[in-house]
């Protein structure tokens, strides 16, 4: 049996950003993805510039052979109504493409890795786990997304849980269809619901388009994605003839979740512990920052992984994702009545300086928030930000 300090199940950006701080800190691990890299993952692609400060990445050495378009500004509306271009002359935000992104991490972590190898058994022998009956570790982290086999393990259930649910389409653009596209790569789209409960977004990468919506209830998402796409073409802003699939996913929210994160020798991290951020359902950097946060706290554990040793990392996360703003607009979509909400959403989305200073400064951007233990002396945009 093959014998490791740490086991990760699950190779997407939490567990590989886990893997890279747990290598780095001299400890031995393992990740086992039940998919062989690169693989596609349903999702928009967007980043914010934390990210890649976050784990040390140089933008131009990622950029060389691999997708990373700058975005300089944003077009929001509520569908339908005045569109309101905001400009920072700067890059805010970074459009990539997840399966070269997720490989690039997955690769660098410096892990052992076991691709195409689902965690199937999970067995408690004393203090160590054995998972697939031939990995021994005394810390095991779940990181295998909203249906983590290691969450369900500890008690989740999805099927009772709120998540957001979001489908999107990504695709290369030709001909005509490329010539006619009126949508920009530094100038993405947001289009908000008009009852608020969630947006459609257009993000130009290059010649590559990602289109999708995401929603804070589940019920009829398909004809709101119907409705969307019926705008876009209508608008003339994309050409979707034929109109593409949209594969779909769910994802569970920050502060929505009662997931156990943490327990003897175990702990959950990214979607899998539930971190995306409520008002922009960004989950990328809140997958990271869960797996250098629940890094650190096995580091400082010093092999004695018990449940009061690893409640330090409930904390953390807390601390970190507990103060985001947006649950007044949340309260609003929620509980108001559905015609009061979109009178007060599209109110809201004609102001100008609501849209820059409330909408992408701080739900979009979280342009407050430094990001977490920068690896560069030069903390660029978020430190300028701040
Ligand atoms: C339509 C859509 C659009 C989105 N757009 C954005 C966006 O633009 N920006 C953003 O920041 N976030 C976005 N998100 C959210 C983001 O995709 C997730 O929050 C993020 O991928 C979470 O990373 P993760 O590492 O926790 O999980 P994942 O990226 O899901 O990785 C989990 C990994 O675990 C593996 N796995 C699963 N089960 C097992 C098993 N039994 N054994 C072994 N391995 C297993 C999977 O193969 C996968 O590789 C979007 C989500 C959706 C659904």
């Amino acid at each position: 049996m093959d014998s490791y300090d740490v086991v990760i199940a699950g190779g997407g950006p939490a567990g590989s950003s886990c893997a890279w701080k747990l290598q780095r800190s001299g400890l031995k691990t393992a990740i086992l993805d039940r998919q062989i890299f690169p693989r596609h993952k349903v999702c928009g692609g967007w980043i914010t510039p934390a990210v890649l400060d976050e784990l040390g990445i140089d933008p131009a050495e990622y950029s060389t052979g691999r997708v990373l378009q700058p975005i300089t500004g944003f077009r929001t509306s509520y569908m339908g109504g005045r569109e309101i271009e905001t400009h920072y002359g700067r890059p805010v935000s970074y459009g990539i493409r997840r399966f070269e992104f997720d490989d690039y991490l997955l690769k660098r972590s410096g892990a052992t890795l076991f691709e195409g190898e689902s965690l199937t058994r999970l067995e408690r022998s004393g203090r160590e786990w054995i998972v697939n009956g031939r990995l021994r570790s005394r810390m095991l982290v779940g990181a295998g997304g909203t249906f983590c086999p290691v969450a369900r393990f500890l008690g989740a259930q999805v099927s009772r849980e709120t998540v957001v649910a979001a489908q999107e389409a990504e695709f290369e653009m030709q001909g005509r269809q490329l010539s006619e596209c009126a949508i920009r790569g530094e100038v993405p789209e947001l289009y908000f619901c008009p009852d608020l409960k969630g947006y459609g977004w257009c993000f130009r990468k290059g010649n590559v388009m990602n289109v999708g919506l995401g929603r804070l209830d589940r019920h009829c998402l398909s004809k709101h994605v119907g409705e969307f796409l019926k705008f876009l073409r209508v608008t003339g802003k994309l050409s979707l003839d034929p109109a593409p699939e949209l594969p779909g996913h769910a994802y569970l929210l920050f502060g929505e979740t009662a997931r156990d994160v943490a327990g003897e020798g175990v702990l959950l991290i990214g979607d899998a512990a539930g971190v995306a951020y409520a008002q922009s359902g960004e989950g990328i950097r809140p997958a990271i920052e869960s797996g250098l946060l629940a890094a650190d706290v096995i580091t400082e554990a010093q092999g004695r992984y018990t449940r009061e040793r690893l409640e330090r990392y409930r904390f953390l996360l807390a601390e970190r994702f507990g103060k985001s703003g947006g649950r007044l607009v949340r309260s609003i979509a929620q509980h108001l009545p559905a015609g009061l909400a979109t009178a007060i959403g599209r109110r809201l989305l004609l102001n100008d300086w609501f849209v820059r200073r409330v909408v992408l400064d701080e739900w979009f951007l979280h342009r407050h928030e430094r990001a977490l233990h920068s690896s560069r002396a030069d903390q660029s945009w978020t430190a300028n930000a701040a």
